[in-house]
């Protein structure tokens, strides 16, 4: 589904955030990307997102090439990915409703459509009930727990991750990693970006290990 082949960042200012990784990814599987602050985990994500083109090498995601991808088609390759953020990025003067239903309004879905699916991806939040409360009104893990909901409402190929346990108690993460498994499990393919190594090798997953810019580990998963 995704291959890196010898793909490279380099930033305007010249700060090489990837040197030359290749891996390869298939459709279905959940992996992590762990690695220090600045180690390139974020510009990963952000390659796979086409928020930045690689510098050299190719980057394939289902067939395109994301180093030659026209501006035209970065829409519509996004809207088979769903993206969670650590400060989850919810809009506070909407509801929870509003909030997942975001992505759906782009896709030109009718009302009827769009209650439904927002209520599918509540209920597998398990925040049903909390569709017509405001984000201030729920808790940290419930705010995350809406972040994921909005993320997989248009049922996404790919779903990406950016240290989205990163505010949250070792219960509560455990939860959210549990609602990934879940998501996963659908048919999803799940690429979380983390620096919680207890946290990632309770997981028993795929780990890509990076260290300023280099793909040093690719781990299988643990017995
Ligand atoms: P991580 O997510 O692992 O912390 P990043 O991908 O954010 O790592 O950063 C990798 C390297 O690239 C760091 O040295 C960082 O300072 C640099 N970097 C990230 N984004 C930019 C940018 N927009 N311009 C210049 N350098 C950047
Ligand atoms: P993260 O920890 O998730 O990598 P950062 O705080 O490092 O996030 O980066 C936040 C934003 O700042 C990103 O959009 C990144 O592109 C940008 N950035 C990071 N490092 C640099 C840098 N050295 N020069 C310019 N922009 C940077």
């Amino acid at each position: 589904m995704i291959r890196f082949e010898q793909v490279a960042k380099h930033y305007p200012n010249g700060q090489v955030a990837l040197h030359e990784i290749s891996f390869r990814i298939q459709k279905g599987e959940f992996l992590f990307v762990t690695g220090h602050s600045g180690a390139g985990k974020s510009t990963l994500l952000r390659l796979l997102l086409a928020m930045e083109r690689p510098s050299s090498g190719r980057l394939l995601l289902v067939g395109q090439d994301l180093a030659r991808i026209s501006n035209a088609a970065i829409p519509y390759l996004r809207r088979q990915m769903g993206v969670v953020f650590q400060n989850h990025q919810l809009l506070f003067d909407r509801s929870v409703f509003a909030n997942v239903a975001l992505s759906l309004h782009i896709l030109g879905l009718s009302q009827g459509e769009i209650s439904r699916r927002v209520g599918a991806a509540l209920e597998r939040v398990a925040l049903l009930d909390k569709a017509n409360q405001f984000p201030a009104d729920l808790s940290t893990g419930q705010q995350q727990r809406v972040g994921i909901a909005r993320a997989v409402v248009h049922n996404p190929r790919l779903l990406l991750a950016d240290e989205p346990t990163g505010n949250l108690d070792p219960r509560l993460a455990a939860e959210i990693m549990r609602l990934f498994e879940d998501i996963n499990r659908r048919g999803t393919t799940v690429l979380v970006a983390s620096h919680d190594l207890k946290l990632i090798a309770s997981m028993h997953q795929r780990m890509l290990t990076l260290q300023r810019g280099r793909l040093i580990e690719d781990g299988g998963k643990n017995p």
